[in-house]
């Protein structure tokens, strides 16, 4: 199999690879280098229509394929990504801007145990039977739903996009899926994958295009019956009020403003290290990352100097060099508004402890789009800056005087999506992990994930869980059949 990447990218719709009906193309730009170096289709509802034929047409055999069959493809696929690691990993650093090391020992090797995962599941799905003293036995079936849409983002490419589609495929749907149309490569590669891994054709189809036509036309699409959402919240309120009066199922995964909440008592190594990550990496633009950290105050200057430090050291540069630790910021539109959130930060009284600036690399990069990992404090919870998503390498530092002070400091937000938690006191993390708003809380370790796990936010931050049987009953419709004997 040949992973060639031509400059103009294709839908993949029944099993080929196909230009958009409308002919109509976008640039696809290097963040790094701020340069275009390849075009994607500007799809729209028409090639929604034909990959919703191919999907009707595959779906008959595909929900009736042993789970065996199913584990076989997906699992090769699963294989296939890993055999070709490198020119992913090239892909998405080429596309999204993120270090190349990050991608290759992060996203793709996700992506594969994705799929490894979920081939699994497919063996191992089971339902539930309940008897009764009625002589009646009930069985629950857990059938394929359909056609489902898969919509995803650009921060992690093929990580999220493997995330929503290897269950979707377990669970014998048939998939119309569209990665963001920041960051395509990699979902065009992988339809290559799939085609090499003999998935039938038009069990998935992929689709590239914008948010507001593309992805509108899959959300809107009667025959279309779930949508598995990741995005921001803005957009997944918008497909809420299409898909909600249409009855689809939905699951949004969305924005997040999480705490890192910090106390005196933790180990401080083992903190510090990992609060250098949760605030920047991927340029801070993971879900995930911890953009308001609240310190014990008794050691907030001590954190404040020692962070500080530890943040100048990271390396900025071109992603493809193994030292930088830093890459660039996914697109300019993004970097702009990062950029805006800063100058707000500053208006709303915020001290720029370090960063605030755009960074300008040499050589091949400097027309790229990088900021400095930015630090700011003397900011209250309620301003901007600490209430609203800013998606980059920008932290908060607030002091806390009391247990009760760090909730509620944790809890000012109107997202829900991860906090971390870092003490040696056990009923101390353990009173706060049940006490914080949010789907997701780490206790001494940030970013662990076991595929097993609910993921997913509460709030503003999202409907719905994903991950493990969660994924696998979402993508599934129950129904009951009773049995009097
Ligand atoms: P986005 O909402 O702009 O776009 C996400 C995807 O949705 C893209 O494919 C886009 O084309 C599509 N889209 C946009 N508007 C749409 C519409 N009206 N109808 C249908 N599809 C539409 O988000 P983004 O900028 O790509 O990603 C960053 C956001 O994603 C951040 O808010 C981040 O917190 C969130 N995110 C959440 C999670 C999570 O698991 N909760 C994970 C990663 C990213």
């Amino acid at each position: 199999m040949q992973l060639d990447i031509p400059f103009q990218l294709e839908n993949f719709i029944g099993g080929r690879f196909k230009k958009p009906i409308s002919n109509d193309f976008l640039p696809n730009i290097n963040p790094a280098s701020g340069e275009q170096y390849g075009e994607i289709p500007n799809s729209n509802k028409k090639d929604i229509e034909e990959a919703v034929v191919a999907a009707k047409k595959a779906f008959p055999d595909w929900s009736t394929t042993s789970t065996e069959k199913r584990f076989k493809v997906l699992n090769k696929i699963a294989e296939l990504i890993e055999v070709n690691l490198d020119i992913l990993a090239l892909a998405e650093t080429n596309d999204n801007g993120k270090p190349l090391w990050l991608s290759k020992e992060v996203d793709i090797p996700r992506a594969s145990s994705n799929f490894r995962f979920f081939a699994t599941a497919a063996m191992q799905f089971a339902s539930e039977s309940h008897s009764n003293e009625n002589n009646i036995i009930n069985y629950t079936l857990r059938q394929p739903i359909g056609i489902v849409g898969c919509i995803s983002p650009w921060n992690l490419p093929l990580y999220l996009f493997t995330w929503k589609i290897a269950p979707a495929l377990a669970a014998g749907n048939c998939v119309i899926a569209k990665p963001s149309e920041v960051t395509p490569v990699s979902a065009y590669l992988l339809a290559k994958i799939c085609k090499e891994a003999g998935l039938p054709d038009g069990v998935l189809n992929i689709v590239h295009g914008e948010g507001q036509t593309c992805g509108e036309a899959i959300v809107k699409h009667p025959a279309i019956k779930a949508i598995s959402f990741t995005g921001s919240t803005r957009a997944g309120e918008k497909i809420a009020s299409i898909a909600a009066p249409m009855f689809k199922k939905l699951s949004l995964e969305l924005g997040g403003k999480n705490p890192t909440v910090i106390f005196a008592d933790c180990d401080w190594d083992k903190m510090m290290f990992n609060t250098i990550r949760s605030s920047f990496g991927n340029q801070g633009q993971i879900c995930l990352c911890g953009s308001r950290i609240l310190i014990e105050a008794s050691v907030y200057e001590k954190f404040k100097n020692e962070f500080v430090e530890r943040a100048k050291k990271l390396t900025i540069g071109d992603p493809l060099h193994e030292s930088s630790k830093q890459g660039a910021i996914v697109s300019k539109v993004h970097f702009e508004k990062i950029m805006n959130c800063i100058e707000i930060a500053k208006k709303e009284g915020g001290n720029i402890l370090i960063g605030g600036k755009a960074f300008r690399p040499s050589g091949r990069c400097e027309k790229g789009f990088f900021i400095e990992p930015t630090i700011i404090e003397n900011l209250g919870p309620l301003c901007k800056t600490n209430t609203e998503e800013i998606f980059g390498p920008v932290v908060t530092l607030q002091p806390f005087h009391s247990l009760e002070e760090a909730i509620e400091l944790s809890n000012a937000s109107d997202y829900g999506l991860a906090a971390s938690i870092w003490t040696k006191d056990i009923s101390t993390a353990t009173m706060l992990a049940s006490t914080i708003e949010s789907g997701i809380v780490w206790i001494n370790c940030w970013l662990q994930r076991d595929l097993r796990t609910p993921f997913g936010g509460i709030k503003n931050s999202g409907v719905g869980r994903e991950g493990g049987w969660e994924a696998m009953r979402f993508f599934t419709e129950a129904k009951n059949v009773s049995i009097q004997y």
